[in-house]
């Protein structure tokens, strides 16, 4: 039966699918459910944040180092498949990468859609799951347009009458936002506090800047405690950033301190803090006939 399910999820770029998610792809494909992942962009505008892999043989191919890296990190979750949409990373607001015409947020809308639908048509995805449509936090243009074409290449996919040459129709059940817990936040905020270390998360509640609370629109949990080493290794793989990125080494470390403070304690707290930690997925339910 499990050979006739697939979960796709779709980001932006090589890195988000480790830091996003991961737990729960890796839960589903330890179940036997094919995952596929869509990758919009390249990456090609991330730094190198991590010293060690700052080398002139790492920035002559950074491209294929970043692919190496996806590639590494879907193995580890146990992704089944990975899909490039084809597109060069946008980079922030106002750079000279934000402003070509090749990357994706400048790509016509329709012709992203259509290559999201002509993979949806082709893998047959139940649920889908993307980003959430309050980018304000972080408004990288690629996630924001993520959320743009997936709702519509949702709808699009199962509809005969749109992008007919993308293949034989076929129409998902569900997709899924996923989202960070400002639970899971506090709570590991907390501990580092606690432990007289300093947080990586104190910016996230500071003033205009801070992440807003979202919690209450969580509809779903996915119990990941027992996929934490494919997330790991995911984020790991992807050396080019792993030392200092916040969703990696901090994270990583809150691992351990996940563990060691809340492992075993009952509640809710303690399931959104493991789920977010590793998936940051309390992911928000959209149910297409919920919709209008
Ligand atoms: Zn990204």
């Amino acid at each position: 039966m499990a050979d006739d399910l697939c979960l796709l999820q779709i980001h932006a770029h090589p890195d988000d699918e480790a830091s996003k998610g991961a737990g729960t792809s890796a839960k589903y494909a330890a179940e036997g459910i094919r995952n596929v992942l869509v990758c919009c962009t390249g990456g090609e505008e991330g730094d190198i944040l991590n010293p060690a892999m700052d080398r002139p043989d790492v920035r002559a191919d950074l491209a294929g180092v970043r692919m190496a890296e996806l590639e590494a990190s879907a193995r580890a979750i146990g992704y089944d498949s990975v899909q490039m949409l084809g597109y060069r990373d946008s980079g922030m607001p106002d750079t000279e990468a934000n402003a070509r015409a090749d990357n994706f947020a400048n790509a016509p809308l329709d012709e992203a859609v259509e290559r999201f639908v002509k993979i949806i048509r082709a893998e047959r995805p139940q649920v889908i799951i993307t980003y959430h449509e309050d980018r304000n936090w972080y408004p990288h243009p690629d996630h924001i347009r993520v959320w743009e074409i997936s709702g519509p290449a949702f709808d699009a996919a199962g509809d005969p009458d749109r992008f007919p040459d993308a293949g034989e129709p076929w129409q998902p059940s569900k997709l899924y936002y996923v989202a960070w817990s400002m639970a899971r936040v506090k709570a590991l905020h907390a501990v580092y506090l606690d432990r007289g270390q300093e947080s990586p998360f104190a910016r996230w509640f500071e003033g205009e800047n801070s992440m807003p609370d979202r919690d209450e629109r969580f509809t779903t949990r996915i119990d990941v405690s027992e996929h934490l080493g494919a997330r790991r290794a995911a984020l790991l793989a992807h050396a080019k950033e792993s030392a200092v990125v916040m969703h990696c080494l901090p994270a990583h470390r809150g691992e351990e301190i996940t563990n060691d403070v809340l492992d075993g304690a009952a509640s809710l707290v303690w399931r959104q803090v493991f789920h977010r930690r590793t998936a940051m997925i309390g992911v928000l339910r959209w149910i297409k006939e919920e919709t209008s």
